[in-house]
């Protein structure tokens, strides 16, 4: 059994002007450990009033002491930051753990990624800078990288300490104030980083966080007209909302949404190298993670030996509580449960049975959210599990004729986000990168292990816009273009 966590402050404020408050009203919402079903801890239920105040608190932080900063002091804060966060590995870790039903080495190296971030763009706060631009003799002209001002800031549930990091992060490094919506599932981490932000003296206002539902304070957020800049991670149908409502205001928004991402793997590749890259992309965070890679393609000489090696993987998983770091923990909630056996159970009405599942040891506390993870060995592409974003531990393989197939296949759905290549031949390596239509392609290997200066981001439906690495930091910065002119 799972204890019930000691969360060692009061979850149920928002953050705002460098003040802890409560939601109007005391409205408050269920923390629900996803492991065993159970409420343990309340966040504030934020809604249009919370954010208006969070939003002016950021405005009133760009004329103050934040603003203020020097880029050099602002990237020395941020570095502060990161370390400070590398001291809370374990308590972060196991919030996370907690509230998102997320085995505790993935929640701690998610707890470390996001120190990474703020060691990265704390560094990198005073490197970016503008140019000058040659031009008629009599001018000169130079352009300068400003803040966008007011950031708004919508996260998921599946990666909460790694997607705070690499946006509010990168937009903190460039000078923005900003304003954090996390998801009503998973806002722990998100409050607690924002003390560990405040006990090293980022000052007041320069981050603001208003936990409540996407519908209240996510679309209030969102259509804020004081917001100048936003960026959104989740679903397609929220994101089409989100640009949307940033159109309204005429304001830049950044889209990371969902995917469907295929690994390649050809007859000549390093089958031993490549296993472990085509399970754990599949189940890790319970499959839950928008660059999972839910397709694997491969040449159809070497198919049956990948269905075989990649079966006995799957019977060698084990799934149980987070707290019990188990190869895999629960699902976030009921709900994406449901989802998930949806797909299972149209699958099975249409004759597809799975090849191998994950054990699901009889310790699982009852009323947690787990399902097995789900391995299909010989799938249509045209079919929904291979089209669709399960976002759950199903992984399909599918065979391939040739590499022009391949490419057909890889490139047959409405995403692109990441895709993974698996080949000795340096001409195909090639070839593959340029063919595949996506924002990240990983050559014999998958991932990168993260990567936080590599831009990341989709093409299609995957989203627009890139986080991550240097890229991030144009994102959150305007450019201003000045020509003096000056006489001959
Ligand atoms: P979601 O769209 O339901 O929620 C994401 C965030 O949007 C939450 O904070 C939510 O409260 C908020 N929200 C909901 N309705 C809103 C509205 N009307 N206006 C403004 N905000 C609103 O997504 P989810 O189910 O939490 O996350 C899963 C999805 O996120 C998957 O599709 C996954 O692929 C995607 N994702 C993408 C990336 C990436 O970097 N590309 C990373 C993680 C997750």
């Amino acid at each position: 059994m799972t204890a019930t966590p000691d969360v060692g402050f009061d979850t149920s404020q928002c953050l705002i002007g460098g003040r802890w408050i409560g939601a109007g009203g005391g409205r408050t919402l269920a923390v629900e450990d996803p492991s065993t079903g159970q409420e343990f801890a309340r966040i504030a239920n934020g809604g249009a009033s919370e954010i208006e105040a969070a939003v002016a608190a950021a405005r009133e932080a760009l004329g103050g002491p934040w603003g203020r900063m020097t880029a050099a002091e602002r990237g020395r804060l941020l570095g502060k930051i990161g370390r400070a966060v590398e001291d809370h590995v374990e308590w972060l870790a196991t919030l996370e753990a907690h509230d998102v039903g997320k085995p505790l080495t993935q929640a701690r190296a998610d707890a470390r990624a996001l120190a990474r971030y703020l060691e990265f763009y704390g560094g990198a706060a005073d490197k970016l800078h503008g140019e000058t631009i040659p031009y008629l003799n009599d001018y000169t002209v130079y352009t300068l990288r400003e803040p966008h001002g007011v950031t708004g800031h919508i996260i998921p549930w599946n990666y909460p300490m790694q997607i705070l990091g690499r946006s509010v992060g990168a937009a903190l490094a460039m000078g923005n104030a900003t304003v954090l919506k996390p998801a009503e599932e998973a806002s722990l981490t998100a409050l607690a980083f924002a003390r560990i932000a405040n006990d090293c003296g980022l000052p007041d206002g320069a981050l603001n966080v208003v936990p409540g539902l996407g519908e209240e304070a996510g679309a209030a957020l969102s259509a804020h007209p004081e917001v100048n800049h936003l960026s959104f991670t989740g679903s397609l149908e929220t994101g089409r909302r989100v640009q949307a409502a940033a159109a309204q205001n005429v304001v830049p928004v950044t889209l990371e949404l969902g995917g469907k991402s295929p690994q390649i793997v050809f007859a000549d590749a390093d089958l031993e190298r490549a296993l472990p890259f085509l399970v754990n992309a599949g189940i890790q965070n319970c499959g839950q993670t928008c660059s999972a890679s839910s397709r694997i393609l491969v040449e159809a000489s070497r198919h049956a030996e990948v269905v075989r090696l990649m079966s006995e993987r799957y019977r060698a998983l084990t799934v149980g509580a987070a707290i019990e770091d188990q190869s895999v923990g629960p699902l976030i909630s009921a709900r994406q449960k449901d989802i998930v056996q949806g797909f299972l159970g149209e699958a099975d009405e249409d004759g597809l049975a799975p090849i191998a599942e994950g054990q699901m040891p009889k310790s699982a506390p009852m009323g947690g959210h787990y399902v097995r993870p789900t391995l299909y060995g010989d799938v249509d592409p045209g079919h929904a599990l291979a089209r669709e974003e399960i976002f759950g531990p199903v992984q399909v393989i599918i065979p391939f004729r040739d590499e022009e197939e391949a490419v057909a296949i890889a490139n047959g759905t409405d995403y692109g986000l990441v895709a993974g290549v698996w080949t000795r031949d340096g001409g195909r390596q090639m070839r593959m990168a340029r063919a595949i239509r996506s924002g990240q392609v990983f050559v014999n290997n998958y991932g990168a292990g993260g990567g936080v200066e590599l831009p990341f981001g989709g093409i299609g439906k995957s989203g627009h816009g890139r986080e991550k690495g240097f890229e991030a930091l144009y994102g959150f910065s305007a450019l201003k273009t000045v020509a003096v002119w000056h006489g001959e």
